[in-house]
């Protein structure tokens, strides 16, 4: 038996080893970069005008000239003119490049335009005005990503803008699900008055998927050789391993043993925990075995606060739990963690976490009505309102 703290750092003292794949830009959304994206060119490329207007040369207008002749126009996507005479001025849009022999934009509000010249309505005019610098937000060769980098639309953005129509990222372990349970029917099978639809392979897959890890679903029996043989045909073709329910003290609880007997070392087997005490850990060369609870608040419970933070560190990010705000009293006497659901409502800035514990580990239609766990640590009994704990989020 281990506590919540030593299970962690077990697991993520047994990270996989990612191998990497090239994604299409659009599906790298969610995914972990696995490459350093350096700039091709100076960002931006050019000096490139942000308003449209005139450019001039500012020394002029600091010499007293406030009328411009209009000696050509830029529009955006145009090479590069000159402005041969520094008393004149050239109309630019946005996103030109700024015209040699000019060093300053006025907006087309801050001007007037008769007779094909421009007069300065303003007072004060500066070099640099309504102009972005060619290379000020990074000069060319600059990393601009580095890998572990979980990509959002804005590292779309920088991807697409250095020319890279794919990018490397991370790729996921090779995924099996395993459900156990003699009493467990499929979604589309009318159970039998002893029996009940399984749920949880369903839970952990949508859970994976929500990181973008697809993973293969499988049903096992209770019975010690047909779970020998069918786990042992399953394993060869899979690196992750998640195993819900045989892992208490039942009977027919050969999850363990079995397991061992296929090569997995076991790493730890319970936890001081609950829900979820039951869970067990282990890892072969090829496999990494997480054997949840089958009761279904546990087996989620475990996912979240130990099996997600496990991929997060394989691909190399480091993404600590946020903490909430227990907005009431509460207890819990045995001397385990207790991991309390609860609801979160953001008030003055702090995130207050309002207990709603449900009816047990069975109870997973509780979910429902909550953000997360708050985990109370095993040390304590009587939690104040105003205390502050990990929160371990699941929406
Ligand atoms: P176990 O961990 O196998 O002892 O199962 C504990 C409880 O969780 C039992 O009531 C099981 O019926 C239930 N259970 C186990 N596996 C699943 C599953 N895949 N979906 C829903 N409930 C499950
Ligand atoms: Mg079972």
């Amino acid at each position: 038996m281990v506590s919540v703290s030593e299970a962690a750092s077990i697991i993520l003292s047994h990270p996989f080893i990612p191998r990497k794949e090239k994604v299409s830009i659009m599906l790298s959304v969610g995914r972990v970069l696995a490459e350093s994206i350096n700039a091709d060119r100076d960002f931006p490329p050019f000096d490139r005008v942000t308003m449209d207007g005139i450019a001039l040369l500012s020394k002029k207008f600091r010499d007293g000239i406030r009328s411009f002749e209009i000696k050509g126009i830029l529009a955006a996507g145009k090479p590069r003119i000159a402005l041969a005479d520094p008393s004149g001025c050239i109309e630019v849009m946005t996103g030109a490049v700024l015209p040699e022999g000019t060093d300053t934009v006025v907006r087309y509000e801050d001007i007037e335009i008769t007779n094909g010249r421009a007069s300065i309505k303003i007072e004060q005019i500066s070099p640099g005005d309504n102009v972005h610098f060619q290379g000020t937000d990074a000069g060319k060769n600059k990393t601009l990503l580095t890998p572990g980098i979980r990509i959002s639309p804005a590292e779309v953005a920088l991807i697409a803008s250095v020319g890279k129509s794919a990018v490397e990222v991370f790729a996921f372990p090779k995924t099996a699900i395993i459900s156990t349970g003699d009493e467990l029917v499929s979604i589309d099978q009318i159970p039998l008055p002893h029996q009940i639809r399984q749920s949880n392979a369903y839970a952990l897959q949508a859970a994976l998927l929500e990181l973008r890890c697809e993973a293969n679903l499988f049903s096992v029996t209770d019975q010690k050789e047909s779970l020998e043989k069918d786990l042992s045909a399953i394993f060869p073709h899979h690196e992750l391993i998640i195993l819900s329910g045989g892992v208490s003290k039942g009977k027919f609880d050969y999850i363990p043993q079995v397991l061992e007997s296929l090569g997995v070392k076991k790493l730890f087997h319970q936890v001081t925990q609950k829900p979820g005490k039951p869970f067990w850990f282990g890892s072969s060369d090829h496999q990494t075995v997480f054997a949840l609870p089958g009761n279904p608040v546990s087996t989620y419970l475990c996912f979240y606060r130990f099996v997600k933070p496990w991929l997060t560190k394989s691909f190399g990010s480091d993404e600590p739990f946020p903490s909430a705000v227990l907005a009431h009293d509460f207890s819990f006497k045995p001397s385990l963690t207790y991991f309390l659901q609860v609801k979160i409502r953001e008030e003055n800035g702090r995130r207050m976490a309002y207990p709603d514990p449900g009816g047990g580990s069975g109870d997973f239609a509780n979910l429902k009505e909550v953000d997360g766990f708050l985990e109370l640590p095993a040390e304590k009994t009587d939690f104040k309102k105003g205390e502050v704990f990990s929160f371990v989020p699941f929406r």
